[in-house]
């Protein structure tokens, strides 16, 4: 057996449920780890919680009530409210705030609803302060380092998932993806992610940052584990998240070994052009080699609204952000400012302590673009590129059955490479926008490794409901290849 850490979700899985090892034997293995909180991947961390929970997960293996993944650990991204730990969205608005219950998705995969997978929660990660941002900078926590290279981000916002999940202290994680958060994080620190498809998987419980957005999903190491996590995730959940598409569950690991002859691969051209590094394209390119040995077609396509994507999204995602986050008030939860005049002053007071510099910057633009007078010439014509966007790939889709390319134009950058400039950050999220703002399913896989040995990620899209598909390429791909496979110095 491999050392404990190295262990994958379904490796885990199998030796609990063979009785090869307890849930707390795998705990406490687990938790020994998370001793000095490395990488600063974790902002809860509650061993008693844990230990209660995989003595839980012993009892229902003992009596035969196991869930699938009975027992096995997960760290949820900060968003995800919990009842056991705390959760602040990576904010000081939030600091030390409680939920009085747990997120769907949280309860689907643990064991604090009836079905729920039986997973058991390590503690909460790191993240953008509300998931705004894309090297998990922003964080009132403080930073998260990469596995790889701690002078490099990790990506963001999911960026404590993706470290925890490449540094081997969770086999696996939740994270979120409003425009690339787990797909850009998983590419950076050499892990799998997948965003399903909008509407998928409940957003009830999780902290909103732009509604029409948000995406909950899995990070782990291999394809085969996100088919396991989502495959817990998905479903309806109609009652609590009006969003939710009333699409049954699915097992997505029933497809994992399709084979992939005659699939044809559309190549956007627009995510070759010039921006793209050199390595990164070398990794995407090979990627694309090994598929076309494993029986691919690939197919040249277009997107030519690609690079729209990002005003677009910068106008729609703070825009909705800036609606959302007025609940954040003094009143009802978190921080509320000690000294102040009257209500008004006390809205100011508590906001403009609790809130960081990029949250403060998004409410102001999205304020902006919703005002009167600029409504109709930002938000509306955002709103309209947006559905032209969603059609530009519906057109592709009849030449192709999936999309691939690189999740991001580098590998992870140094700390400080962006400092300042917050539109840096902001354009490097141009392959990961267009199928967030279509809401299509979309993943990151292991491609290879560019500049000083750090992960290339290529990305892989799909239509509406093709996760299975999505995966099961990947898996194939991970077959073929050993990225996944490589770990960080050190770990
Ligand atoms: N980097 C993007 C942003 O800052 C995406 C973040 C996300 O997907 N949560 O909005």
């Amino acid at each position: 057996m491999n050392s404990l850490h190295d262990m994958t979700v379904s490796e885990l899985a199998l030796a609990l449920k063979t009785k090869q090892l307890s849930a707390v034997e795998v705990a406490i293995g687990f938790l020994a780890r998370l001793g000095g909180n490395p990488h600063n991947a974790f902002l809860d961390i509650d061993s008693e919680v844990t230990l209660a929970q995989a003595q839980a997960s012993d009892a229902r293996l003992a009596a035969g009530t196991a869930g699938p993944l009975e027992g096995v650990p997960v760290g949820h991204k900060d968003v995800f409210v919990t009842r056991d730990f705390a959760t602040t969205a990576g904010s000081n608005i939030l600091a030390g705030y409680r939920s009085p219950f747990d997120a769907t998705l949280v309860q689907k995969l643990g064991a604090s609803a009836p079905g729920g997978a039986g997973m058991v929660t390590v503690g909460k990660l790191n993240c953008d302060e509300f998931a705004m941002g894309s090297a998990n900078e922003n964080s009132a926590f403080g930073k998260v380092t990469n596995p790889w290279d701690t002078a490099r981000v990790p990506g963001g916002s999911s960026g404590g998932s993706a470290a925890a999940v490449a540094a081997r202290l969770v086999p696996a994680a939740t994270g979120t993806d409003t425009g690339g958060s787990i797909r850009q994080p998983a590419s950076f620190c050499g892990i799998t992610g997948i965003k399903p498809t909008y509407g998928r998987a409940s957003r009830y419980g999780m902290i909103a940052y732009a509604s029409s957005l948000d995406q909950g999903g899995p990070m782990a190491r291999t394809a085969e584990d996100c088919a396991l996590l989502l495959s817990a995730m998905c479903g309806p959940d109609l009652d609590r998240d009006s969003t939710s598409l009333d699409v049954p569950t699915e097992d997505f690991t029933a497809s994992l070994n399709h084979s992939l002859e005659g699939l044809r691969i559309g190549v956007p051209k627009e995510f070759f052009g010039e921006g793209l590094h050199a390595d990164v394209r070398a990794a995407v390119d090979a990627a694309l080699r090994e598929y076309e040995k494993l029986g691919a077609k690939l197919v040249p396509i277009s997107l030519p609204r690609t690079e729209l994507s990002i005003p677009v999204y910068y106008i729609i995602a703070p825009a909705e952000a800036s609606s959302n986050l007025s609940r954040f008030d003094g009143v009802k939860f978190g921080h509320r400012a000690k000294d102040y005049t009257d209500l008004v002053d006390m809205y100011k007071k508590t906001r403009a302590e609790g809130f960081g510099n990029e949250v403060k910057r998004r409410i102001m633009t999205g304020a902006y673009v919703l005002s009167h007078g600029y409504y109709d010439a930002y938000y509306l014509q955002a709103q309209k590129i947006r559905r032209m966007i969603a059609d530009d790939f519906q057109k592709a889709f009849k030449e192709c059955d999936l999309i691939a390319g690189p999740v991001a134009p580098s590998v992870a950058w140094k700390f400080g490479d962006n400092a300042g400039d917050p539109v840096a950050d902001y354009l490097a999220d141009i392959f990961t926008l267009p199928a967030s703002l279509a809401g299509l399913p979309a993943m990151s896989v292991p491609a290879g490794f560019g500049a000083q040995g750090m992960p290339v990620g290529l990305q892989l899209i799909g239509n509406y409901f093709k996760e299975a598909q999505l995966l099961n390429a990947a898996h194939r791909l991970q077959q073929a290849t050993d990225f996944h496979l490589q770990k960080p110095a050190g770990v």
